[in-house]
């Protein structure tokens, strides 16, 4: 239920593993446990079965996606340099990849107006700083600035 939360902490650069559907909440103590994990959910049973495990949870309560990056920014603080070190659909940590290697793979326009690429081992997928990084500067920004809607 919070795929885009998800993803935006990622960007953020935190280490975010997001649970399918096929898992019961038994699972995700279990990882949430054995991996050091914070708890960010809505399921309010979730939430009361982790701090009974003396798990670190975040109860999620608002359905927009600022107000829920802000609650979440307020508790962990975001690493500045991990700022896009993850892959956004998989969590896997980027590795860079020199400029000749990605010419004919990305757009051309994106080739010419970029030094430095990034590169998901897992998703075959490549990333650059481009005009998303300002945005996402932007964004953080405008998150810890925000107040939060009641
Ligand atoms: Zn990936």
């Amino acid at each position: 239920m919070l795929g885009s939360l998800a993803k935006w902490l990622r960007i953020f650069g935190f280490d975010t593993f997001y649970a399918n559907n096929e898992m019961t909440d038994e699972d995700l103590l279990h990882i949430a446990t054995i991996e050091k994990r914070i708890i960010i959910s809505r399921d309010k049973e979730l939430i009361l079965k982790g701090k009974k495990q003396n798990i670190n949870v975040i109860e999620i309560k608002n359905t927009d996606l600022n107000d829920q990056l802000k609650l979440v920014l307020n508790l962990i603080k975001v690493d500045e340099k991990l700022v896009l070190s993850r892959c956004t659909l998989c969590n896997t940590i980027l590795k860079t990849i020199e400029k000749s290697k990605v010419e004919g793979k990305i757009p051309k326009k994106v080739f010419d107006n970029n030094d430095e690429f990034w590169f998901c081992n897992k998703c075959k997928k490549f990333y650059w700083m481009g005009s998303h990084y300002k945005k996402i500067t932007d964004k953080i920004d405008e998150i810890t600035k925000r107040k939060i809607k009641k």
